[in-house]
C-alpha cells in the first residue's frame, strides 16, 4: 500500500523511448528460449553479491541477463516480453527481505519464478553496507559460490525460497511460508 496515494500499484510515467541493444538482445533471447536471470540490484554488499552472481549465471549458454527496470516500466519492450513469456525465470535476491521476488512474483506469477536468497547461502557481511568495504576478489569469490549454488539447485529442481514466502523473523532471516 502506497502510504501517500493509498494505492497498491506502482504508478510511473510512460515513455516512448527504446533501448536499442535491449531490443536486439531481448528478441534474440526470445528466439533462443533463454532463461532470464534477474537479481537484486541493491546498493549494499548483499545486492552486489546477488548482482554479480546473476551476471555469472547469465554467461551460461541457456541463460540471459534480464532487466527488471524494463520489465516493470517498459512493458512492450523486447526484454519485458522475453521475461513475461519465458517458461522459467531465475531470480536471485540479495537477502531475506526479497525486495525483487515480492514484486516480480506479482508481475509474472510465482509458478515460473525460481527464487533464491543469496544471503542464506553465504551468511556473511550482515554488518556491512558499502560493497567496497569487501575486497573485490572476495566479492567475486562469494558471488561465484552463490552462482554455483544456484546452478546446482536448478539442476536438482530445487529453489532457495518459496514464491510468496516471507521472512519468519528478522533474527534468523530464513524464508517462512
Ligand atoms: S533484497 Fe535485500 S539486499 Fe536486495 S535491495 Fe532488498 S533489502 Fe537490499
Amino acid at each position: 500500500m502506497n502510504p501517500v496515494s493509498g494505492k497498491k500499484t506502482i504508478e510511473m510515467n510512460p515513455t516512448n523511448g527504446v533501448c536499442p541493444i535491449g531490443e536486439t538482445t531481448g528478441q534474440a533471447n526470445i528466439n533462443d528460449a533463454k532463461i532470464p536471470v534477474l537479481s537484486c540490484e541493491g546498493a549494499c554488499i548483499r545486492g552486489e553479491i546477488a548482482r554479480l552472481a546473476a551476471n555469472m549465471i547469465a554467461r551460461e549458454r541457456q541463460f540471459g541477463r534480464g532487466c527488471h527496470g524494463e520489465l516493470i516500466t517498459v512493458p512492450d519492450s523486447a526484454i519485458a516480453r522475453w521475461i513475461r513469456s519465458a517458461e522459467k525465470v531465475v531470480l536471485i535476491d540479495g537477502c531475506f527481505l526479497r525486495c525483487h521476488g515480492r514484486i516480480i512474483e506479482n508481475i509474472i506469477g510465482g509458478e515460473r519464478l525460481v527464487q533464491f536468497d543469496a544471503l542464506s547461502h553465504y551468511n556473511r557481511y550482515t554488518d556491512i553496507f558499502d560493497y567496497e568495504d569487501v575486497p573485490e576478489a572476495e566479492r567475486k569469490e562469494t558471488a561465484r559460490s552463490v552462482a554455483d549454488w544456484v546452478l546446482a539447485s536448478l539442476k536438482n529442481g530445487q529453489q532457495g525460497v518459496k514464491a510468496g514466502g516471507s521472512p519468519c523473523s528478522t533474527c534468523c532471516g530464513q524464508a517462512g511460508g
